[in-house]
Formats: structure tokens, sequence, C-alpha cells
């Protein structure tokens, strides 16, 4: 029932350490007659079958669904998200004061192309493969499945993601709710609008990290930069923060700060829409903590070394604004950047800024978004947490 694809036989070597991606160059031939998003059986040179996927006609032509003899149907997927949603139950997210989470993250879930974010009761899909984009009815019944009483609604935004592929159109494939639409990380409160924020509307891997500032931030004077809806600054001052500033080169991002600021009725907090490296270039003020949390600054190998440079620059820079003893939060989510790449820019930023620098922290992704052990690339957040001399 399934079409299939034979790779070459001295192309089964990624396989047998089960990675997820089968390139079009280790296919014997790219089929002529199979659609973009269909299900493929995978048989290597001697017509053993070994996996199913989805294919594409692209440089990654199968990503990886199964490795075992069985059908990608509703049980299937129904055991997938059940899994997916057990791991983060025994994670602890779902609680009385926390109601974000990552669902499903891609690889990392043996779902590879799909990414399910949970706010309050709502689950939001991006599918980033068409393959998963063709079974999404699947997908949205295997969350009532797992989720029951804790589903109030579905909502599809993989128009941003699938550009141009086929006709895609966003919004709710299983009940509906008004946003913004209010849920808890770590006792804090957020809005969360899926429909017009940045990518699912929230920015859930850094709820780890917001927590070890938290740690730190009692009467403290605190930089926030690339704040987007402000998770670090509501972090720091739920914990008594003295003073905390929130930029973003985004006035929308500014925006959704402080209506979050005001739902949870912080105070000593102040907004600044400005690009980060001028601000930190220009200020004259100074801060015990600074966090750096830019948006992918290489999203292609070919830009790594641009995107090094800038890591430097701005953390150097940043380094000048703390005061002795102070803190320096910094990240980077480009997963071209590997986590000692960025530790090694970071210690030349530390050079050049003429201070003493200890790492206190190695910071990474958090655990609802799982790496794959035999898909290394799934690591993409990486972070320091630095103590300035
Ligand atoms: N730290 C955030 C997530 C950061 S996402 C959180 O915890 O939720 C990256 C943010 O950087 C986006 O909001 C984007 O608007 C902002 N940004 C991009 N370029 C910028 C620049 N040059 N200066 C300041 N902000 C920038």
């Amino acid at each position: 029932m399934y079409a299939s694809v034979q790779l070459l036989p001295h192309k089964t070597q990624s396989m047998e350490r089960k990675h997820p991606w089968i390139f079009s160059g280790a296919l014997k031939e790219m089929p002529k007659t199979v659609e973009d998003g269909e299900v493929v059986v995978v048989f290597d040179s001697r017509n053993n079958e070994i996996a199913k996927g989805h294919f594409q006609h692209g440089s990654i032509a199968v990503r990886i669904l199964t490795f075992k003899n069985e059908l990608i149907d509703q049980d299937f997927f129904n055991m997938r998200i059940s899994n997916a949603v057990e791991l983060r139950k025994k994670l602890h997210l779902f609680r009385e004061d926390n109601s974000i989470c990552r669902l499903v993250h891609g690889e990392g879930d043996e779902m590879p192309g799909l990414v399910i974010d949970y706010y309050g009761g709502v689950a939001v899909i991006q599918c980033h493969s068409l393959g998963m984009y063709l079974q999404i009815d699947l997908i949205k019944n295997a969350l009532i499945h797992a989720l029951g009483d804790d589903l109030i609604a579905v909502y599809n935004k993989s128009k941003e993601t699938l550009p141009g592929r086929i006709p895609v159109e966003d919004g709710y494939l299983f009940g509906a709710c008004d946003t913004p639409h209010i849920a808890l990380e770590n006792g804090v409160k957020y809005q969360l609008d899926w429909i017009t924020g940045q990518k699912t509307g929230f920015f859930i891997d850094q709820r780890e990290n917001r927590a070890l500032l938290a740690k730190y931030a009692e009467g403290a004077k605190i930089l926030n930069t690339f704040c987007y809806s402000g998770g670090f600054s509501l972090a720091a001052l739920k914990e008594g923060a003295r003073e905390v500033h929130s930029l973003d080169s985004s006035k929308k991002a500014i925006e959704l700060t402080d209506a979050n600021i005001e739902l949870n009725n912080f105070k000593n907090h102040q907004s600044i829409v400005a690009d980060a490296m001028n601000f930190i270039r220009e200020t004259g003020e100074e801060y015990d903590i600074v966090i750096l949390d830019p948006p992918a600054f290489a999203k292609h190998r070919d830009k790594r070394h641009q995107a090094v440079q800038g890591y430097k620059r701005l953390n150097a820079m940043a380094i000048q604004h703390i005061r002795p003893g102070g803190l320096l939060m910094t990240y980077s989510c480009s997963q071209v950047v590997d986590k000692q790449l960025f530790t090694n820019t970071i210690i030349a930023a530390a050079i050049e800024s003429g201070r003493t620098v200890k790492i206190l922290e190695q910071l990474h992704q958090p655990a609802d978004h799982p790496i794959n052990a035999f898909h290394p690339e799934g690591e993409y957040l990486k972070g320091l947490l630095l103590q300035i001399i």
C-alpha cells in the first residue's frame, strides 16, 4: 500500500546508526511517481525493509517515522503522541502553576517535521514537513486521545513553515479559544497569542533558564535584551529584582512584554524599543545582570563565521556594562554554531573585554525539547552563565 525507495549498497551506515534522515544521494534513484509528503517504505539494497518515513523531493528525501514493521496510521500517532505527553507529565510540566510546555519536538519525539506547543489547554501545531501536514487529522485525533480533559482546542499554524508547497490555511482543527489566552510558566502569567505571535507565540525553550535567572535576581538591576514577550524579565521580577530593563527591536514584542508586566502587576520595569547592539554600545548604564538571547545569527553553515563575529562583538560590548561580580547570561540558538564554538567565541569576547570571567553554568534546551541521541543536529540552544569580575 505504500510506495517504496531503495538505498544504495554502501549507503546504509546512517540507517544502522538510526539517524532519522535519508539524504537523496543515498537513494538508488529518486522515485518519479511518489508525491511529496507520501509515506514510503525504505528497503536496503538486498530488499530488506528497514524503515518507513515521509518522502520529499529535496536534499532530505525521507524523514524516518519508524524502524519497525508497523503502519503509519491512527494507532501509530496515538502511541507517539501519548508517549510525548507522558514524558511532559513525568517532567511535572502539567501543574497548577505551570501550563505551558512543548508537547512534541520533532526528531526528539520520533516525529520529524512536527512541533506542537501547549498553552493552558490549547495545542498549537507547526508542521515543518508536508508529510506531517498531510497527516494532521491523525495528529489532531491523537492529541484529543492523549490529552482528554486537558485539551480545549487544537490550532494549526503551518502556513509560515510550509511556504508555497500547497495551499495551507491556519486555523482551529478542534474547539476554539479566544486570544490572548492566559497560561502559566512557573507561576508567572502570560498572555499568549498563537495567531499573531512569533513562532507559536512564546519561546518555551528558555523556561529552565528563566528559573535559573530567578535564583540570582533578588535585589539586582537587570538588562534583558532580545526580550520578546518578557520571559526573563518576568521571572526576575517575581523573585524581587530591584529594576529590570527589557529591550527588543520589535515594538510588538515590547507591547507583549508590557502587557505581561501589567497582567502580573509587577513594578520596577522599563521597556526599550531599540536595536540591542546600538543600545549596548551607547548606554551609560551599568547592570548586575545582562541577558543576551538573540535570534539565530546563522541559519546556514555558510553564515557561521559572520555569526561568530556577531556573537563576539555583542558579548564583548555587554561585558563592559556589568558591575564587578555581576553576571552575563548569554545564548545562541544557531544550530550551526555548536556548544564548543559558542564557548570559544564567548571566551574570545571575555579576553577582548579585559575582565576576569568565570563560567558558572553551561546552559541548554530543556527536557521538553529532547534531543534524539541518533540525531545530534537536534541540539540547538546553548548558553553560558558567566560571572564578570
Ligand atoms: N528571550 C526571548 C526570546 C527571544 S527571540 C524570550 O525569553 O521569550 C529573539 C527576539 O529578538 C525577538 O523578539 C526579536 O524581535 C528580537 N530582535 C531581533 N533582532 C534584534 C535586534 N537587532 N535588537 C533587539 N532585538 C532584536
